[in-house]
This record gives structure tokens, sequence and C-alpha cells, in this order.
């Protein structure tokens, strides 16, 4: 037909050359009655919260663009970190925080490094960036490798280092010790991905200050029950905030998010109650694992990482899912053979998940 023969060679555009290879990012969503494969909180935030979201949006100007700096959300960010609204910058999930992080430090000629296993979105964001991505290894427990740390830190002049504490998919946390090794040695920025920092007992918040290339990152879509919201911030230096300032989309925040964010952060005791709970389940099914006929990771985070010694992990994984569970196949990732990660759920999801897995490795 006409416009077929005259579009057939551009009707699909190649992709950039350095995305050709990309695959994306797959997490199946199935529908299933017990989902534990994307670390979300199994409870939605409190009551309280969802009646002052639903009356500040009734009260909303639509037809008004929103504060283009977020600075009530950013304000009460900070006054739960104790530190200035300046050293906070808010995007659209902490995804969207570590692009416009990359847009801005990473990009085409600059390298940055990745420390595996760890967060896949990392090297992900940085390659659509056209930055070059080096990966070191980590030791066969998990643990960082600090002599692998040295070596890439003196070969590649790295702008961005990263690290990731819990560690997704592993839930192990950095220790201090390691976090200061690493600022040591990085030659550019250091950032530290503390999605799940509640559910540790440490935070690299402590090592920030206006004088040292560190950021952390935060978000509301593991501890504050809304991933629904996709709203997530960083914290560091105010230098290099004014600097994502100016790569960000003008009003990349909606009026109806930044509303969202504020009001959660009135409800720190509910979702301290909440991360309490979470924690206390996790101690309770790796309590239960330690009979079962698999390996697990000590975990800090809101998630196990485990292998089952008796089957492949892939066939555990249909099992569970035969049984209406869904949990995260790491199976088929680099490092990971035959392992699985299981979100912690509500006590009775926890309960139907370990009653399977039982069932199938017995
Ligand atoms: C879930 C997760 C995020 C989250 O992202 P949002 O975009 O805020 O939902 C970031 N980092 C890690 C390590 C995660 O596991």
């Amino acid at each position: 037909m006409f416009a077929a023969d005259r579009y057939r060679d551009r009707v699909r555009i190649p992709v950039r050359d350095d995305l050709r290879a990309l695959e994306g990012y797959h997490s199946p969503q199935v529908s299933v009655s017990v989902r534990l494969n994307t670390n979300e909180s199994p409870t939605p935030p409190p009551t309280a919260w969802q009646d002052a979201f639903a009356a500040e949006l009734s009260r909303l100007e639509w037809h008004r663009y929103p504060d283009r700096g977020a600075v009530a959300l950013r304000t009460a960010i900070a006054d739960l970190h104790g530190v200035d609204p300046s050293q906070i910058f808010v995007a659209n999930g902490s995804n969207e925080v570590l692009q416009t992080l990359m847009l801005t430090f990473a990009g085409p000629g600059r390298t940055v490094a990745t420390f595996e296993p760890t967060y896949q979105m990392h090297g992900q964001i940085a390659r659509v960036t056209g930055a070059t991505v080096v990966e070191g290894e980590r030791n066969d427990d998990f643990t960082l490798d600090l002599d692998v740390v040295r070596r890439i830190c003196a070969e590649s002049s790295l702008t961005i280092t990263f690290l990731c504490s819990p560690n997704n998919p592993t839930g192990l946390v950095e220790p201090e010790a390691n976090v200061r090794a690493v600022m040591d040695v990085a030659p550019g920025l250091v950032v530290v991905d503390e999605a799940y920092a509640q559910f540790a007992d440490w935070s690299a918040i402590s090592l920030l200050d206006e004088e040292t290339p560190l950021v952390i990152t935060r978000t509301f879509s593991k501890t504050w029950s809304m991933a629904g919201a996709r709203l997530g911030y960083l914290i560091g230096p105010s230098w290099l905030v004014a600097e994502l300032d100016k790569v960000t989309l003008p009003y990349h925040l909606d009026a109806a998010k930044q509303i969202a964010g504020r009001l959660a952060l009135r409800f720190v005791e509910d979702m301290e109650a909440r991360v309490q709970h979470i924690v206390s389940e996790r101690e309770r099914i790796q309590r239960a694992f330690a009979e079962l006929a698999l390996q697990y990771w000590t975990s800090s985070a809101n998630f196990i990482l485990f292998r089952p010694t008796s089957l492949p992990g892939r066939t555990v994984w249909q099992a569970l899912l035969d049984r209406d569970v869904l949990v995260r196949d790491c199976s088929g990732w680099p490092r990971l053979a035959d392992c699985l990660r299981v979100t912690i759920g509500t006590t009775e999801e926890n309960d139907v998940f370990l009653q399977a897995l039982g069932e199938v490795l017995r």
C-alpha cells in the first residue's frame, strides 16, 4: 500500500546504537492471591491519611501548575531528617531521582561503577544516559570486596560509584566502615540507594555534609506504603541539588503527589509500626527457613533472598505459583543461579507462603 511503501524504511526508526542490547526491566505482574515479588508494603497507608488526602484534593486548583519547587514537601522531608530543604531533591519515584542524577553527572564519556549483584536499575539507567558501566564483583557471600572497589576506583575515572544499603536483592546492609572506605577511594560522587533503610539499623545519612560528595536516595514506595504514588527523593549537598533542579523537567512533580507525600510524613509513627511488624515477620520467616532445605542471606530489608538446595530455583518458583504465591524469580540473573526473593507480606500471606514452600521442598 501507498503509505507502507512510502515509509517502509523509516516506519521503525532504529533505536540508538548503544541501546540495542538493552533488555528493559522485567518484573511480571501475575494475578495471584499472595503477591510477594516487588517489595511493596503489604498494607495501605492509614485511613486518616486517605481522609486528609481526599480533603486536600477536593480543594486543589487543577487549572494551575503545581508548585515547581515542591517547597512544602521538601521542607517536610528535610524536617524528618534534620537537614535543610535545599539539600532535598524530589522526583517521581527514586528511579527518577537516579535518572536525574545520571542525566546530570553521568552520560556519554562518563563512567559509573556498580558492585554485583545489586539493584539492576543502577546500571540500566546509567546505560540509557549513555554512560559506561563498570561492574565489580562482590565476594561469594555477597559482601563488598574492598580490594575490587580499590582496583576499580584506581583504574577507571569514575563519576559515580553506587552502593545500595540494604542491598537489593541480597538484603545485606552495607556497614559504615565499608561506606567510609568507598568514600575514601572513589574519585567522584558516591550514591547510597537506601530504598530499604528503615528496615535496617544503620543509615549513611549520618555521613552527609555540604563538603562531602555523597548522596542518599530514598523512596515512598516501600516503607511508606505508597508505591502507587511514585515518589522518591535524594538528600545531598545543596550545590548538587541545585544542579539537579536545572536538569529536571519543569513541574515534573504533580500537585496531588506533593500533597500525598507531605501528608504521609504526618504519620511517621504508623509507618514505624508497620516497619516493626514487617521486621518481626522477617525474623519469623528466617527462623522457619532454618528448618527447610534452602540457603538464605540474613536480611536487613523487607525481603529475603534464598536458594533451594533440593530443587532448581525455577521449579520451586513455578510450584509456588501453582499454589497461588508469587515470589521474584532471580534464578536467571547473573551470580544468582537458583535464587528466589520473597517480599515480607502480612502475617496471613507469610503463613500461606511458608506452608506452600514447606510442601514444595518436602
Ligand atoms: C524499589 C527500589 C527502588 C525504588 O524505586 P521507586 O522508583 O521509588 O519505586 C529504588 N532502589 C531500590 C534498590 C529498590 O529496590
